[in-house]
Parts: C-alpha cells; structure tokens; sequence
C-alpha cells in the first residue's frame, strides 16, 4: 500500500471529497476517515438545500459563487442535475420582525410577500401568526449523495486514495514532511489537511497546531406524517425568520427542524427529545399541522468559527484548515473546494473569489 503522498486530508465528508476531486490529476492524494464510510457525519445529515441568502456576507458570496458550478454539473460525474427547484418562504411572527429585517438586509432577488400571498402558497400557515413574509425563488434542493458519490468517483479518477476506517492518530512535522501516525500505520505528506468537521480543533491540537476555537453546535430533524387537510405537494420550505424552526416537505412527509444551536462537544450527535419537543410545539404555533406522531429523527454538527466565516487557508507551512462551514457547508462547497485547491497548489484563486481569502485565513484570528 502506498505511503507516501503529496497531500493527507483528514476527513471524507463534503469538504475533504470536494477538496481531493478539486485537486485535480497531479497531486498524490489520501483521504483519511475515521469511521468505516464517508459521509456519516454532517454531511450525511443535512436539509440538503442552497439558500444564496443564508448566512454572513463572506458566506453569502461564497454561495453566489457556488451556484454557477452546481449548475454548471458534469454529465460524467453527475447523470442528473444537482439543484432542484424549491423555494423559500421566510415568515416571521411580531416577535420575529427584527430577525426577518436582518435577513433581509443585502438579500438577493427575495420577494416581499402580502399575508393573503404567503396563505395562499402555503395555506396551512395560522394567519394571526403572519405578520411578514418574504419568498426566494432562487432556493433550491441538492441531491447531496450525487454531489459527495461524484466529487469521490472524480477523486478516485485523479488517483487519490480513500482510507476510511482510518483515523489520524497524531502528526509532526519533520523536515518539511508530515509523519501521520494512523489507525493503520505511518504515513508521510508534504500538506496536511485538516477537513474534520466537528473535529478540526481535535485533528489540529493532535498536529501540534493552535486550535481556533471552533464550536460544533447539535441541530436536529424530525420526520412527520403530512397533514390530512392539506396537499404540501408543491409548497416550498418555509423558514421562520428569527429561526425558531423551518420545515420541508418530501415524498409525502414534512420534516421539521427546532433549528437549534446547542454547543457540544464533538461526538456521534443524536436528538435531545425535550429540544425537539419544544421546536415542534414552536412549528405548531406558526403552522396549523398537528404533530402526532414523529416516524424519524436524528441530529447532526454545525461546526462554526468564533466570527461564524468558515476557515479556509494555510495556518503554517503545510497545515491547511478547510472547517467552520457551519450550516452551510453543502452549499458552499463548490467554491471552496475549488479555492483550496488553488490555494493549495500555490495557483492563482479562480475569479471573483481572490477578494475572500483574507476573510477566510486561519490568520485572521491570531492577526486580531
Ligand atoms: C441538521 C443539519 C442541517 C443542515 N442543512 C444544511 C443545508 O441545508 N445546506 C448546507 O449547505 N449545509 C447544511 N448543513 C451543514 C452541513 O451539513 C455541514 O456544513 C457540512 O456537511 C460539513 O462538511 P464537512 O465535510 O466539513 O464535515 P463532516 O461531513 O462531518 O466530515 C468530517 C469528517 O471528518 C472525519 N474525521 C474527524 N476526525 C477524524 C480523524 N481524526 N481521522 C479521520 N477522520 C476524521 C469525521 O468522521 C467526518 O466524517 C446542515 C447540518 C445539519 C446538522
């Protein structure tokens, strides 16, 4: 088995896959993962949708940027396209105004919505509960699997390697090559990367680098019948505005998140009942659909940067952090597979994302 490569990257969700299918045919490649599949973490347990109006600025570019190279597809990776048509209505209570304002604040093609127009595309919305309502017509779902099964193939296709069941026990840097001790043995590198999700600050301290102080936070997912009463064929997601919940429906159900942030500790996340309790009964309040019964639910890590921007870039020579992506991770990983891979190869940054890298650097913290 082959040892010694250019560049280790510590994690097969979608940042380490999109990162090694990125990275083009040169570099010798290893992907590391710890657990015996890749996805199994967040990436397999997302809402799996593009919203170009969620997040920071940095965020909201990095999602503008992606959207083109979602679109943009390869019949030979991806037989069907990635994005699918969906919608967003945000609505927000009296309580919530002030959040929906901010989301409204530098938005993108969002629709300003009359109560009588949000009613009448999801008409199970209470009324008396509806005191704004904006539409993005733009928000649309990704077929997740597709992009994380081709962006793989792609890799594979480059040369690199998948390790899974594989953890990265420790690393040093000896004479400009990483030594990376490993579930199964030593392996050498030029770069290391660090693509481990909720782990990065685990993966970094055991590198000897300085963690950056990123917090994996648990947000969870229910499963519910649809309502009798209603047709939800054909009604976009509808996110509530200050982020008590949001809801999407699918193959005949409605799955609905309380849209927590509880910090946690890295771990296999699983569902707090009292906390989804409370996230349905908050869907509830808003929504005339009567939760009777939950068929499904899990939970996942939204690891997140103290400033919320995820962290892109060399740390010191040849540790390279590729985390922080937050709720976003998904639909920002077209542009920042490919900016890492540029940076990673010491090429020039491709166009228009040259202007985020100082927002992204690890640097910026130990700058402050
Ligand atoms: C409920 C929920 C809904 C979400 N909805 C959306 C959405 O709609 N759109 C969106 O864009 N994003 C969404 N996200 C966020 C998105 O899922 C994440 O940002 C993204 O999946 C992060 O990908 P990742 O590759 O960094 O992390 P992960 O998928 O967690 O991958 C990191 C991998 O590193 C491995 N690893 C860790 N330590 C080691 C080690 N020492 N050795 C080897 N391997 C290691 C882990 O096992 C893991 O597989 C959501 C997240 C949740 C939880």
């Amino acid at each position: 088995m082959e040892r010694d490569f250019d560049i280790v990257i510590i994690g097969a969700g979608i940042a380490g896959v999109g990162l090694a299918a990125a990275l083009g045919p040169g570099p010798k490649v290893a992907i590391l993962e710890q657990e015996p599949r890749h996805g199994y973490h967040s990436t397999g347990r997302s809402a799996a949708i593009y919203i170009r109006n969620y997040g920071n600025a940095v965020i909201r570019a990095l999602n503008a940027a992606s959207a083109p190279l979602f679109e943009r597809g390869d019949p030979a990776l991806f037989p069907h396209p990635l994005l699918t048509p969906r919608g967003v209505l945000n609505v927000a209570d009296e309580e919530g105004l002030a959040a929906h304002a901010a989301m409204l604040e530098g938005a993108h093609g969002m629709e300003i919505l009359t109560r009588e127009q949000a009613l009448a595309m999801v008409p199970a919305l209470r009324p008396e509960k509806l005191a704004a309502a904006a539409f993005e017509r733009d928000a649309q779902d990704i077929d997740v699997s597709a992009l994380h099964e081709g962006w793989l193939r792609q890799a594979r296709a480059n040369g690199a390697v998948l390790m899974a069941g594989t953890p990265m026990l420790s690393a040093a840097r000896i004479d400009g090559i990483w030594r990376i001790e490993t579930g199964s043995g030593t392996l050498t590198a030029r770069v290391l990367v660090d693509a481990a999700g909720a782990w990065a600050d685990d993966v970094a301290k055991r590198a000897g680098v300085a963690p950056l102080g990123l917090q994996p936070m648990r947000r969870s997912m229910a499963v519910i019948p649809a309502p009798e009463n209603y047709d939800i064929t054909g009604w976009p997601m509808i996110s509530d505005s200050a982020e008590g919940w949001y809801a999407k429906a699918d193959a005949g159900k409605l799955y609905v998140s309380p849209a927590e942030e509880v910090p946690v500790d890295p771990h296999d996340a699983y569902v707090d009942d009292m906390v989804l309790a409370e996230g349905l009964w908050r869907f509830e309040q808003a929504v005339d659909v009567p939760v009777t019964r939950v068929e499904r639910s899990w939970a996942g890590l939204r690891t997140f940067a103290p400033d919320r921007t995820p962290v892109l870039g060399f740390a010191e020579d040849g540790f390279f952090w590729l985390a922080g992506q937050g709720g976003y991770g998904i639909q920002t990983s077209p542009a920042m597979s490919a900016l890492a891979a540029t940076l990673i190869k010491g090429e020039a940054p491709p166009d228009g994302l040259e202007a985020l890298v100082p927002a992204l650097s690890p640097r910026r913290f130990s700058a402050a």
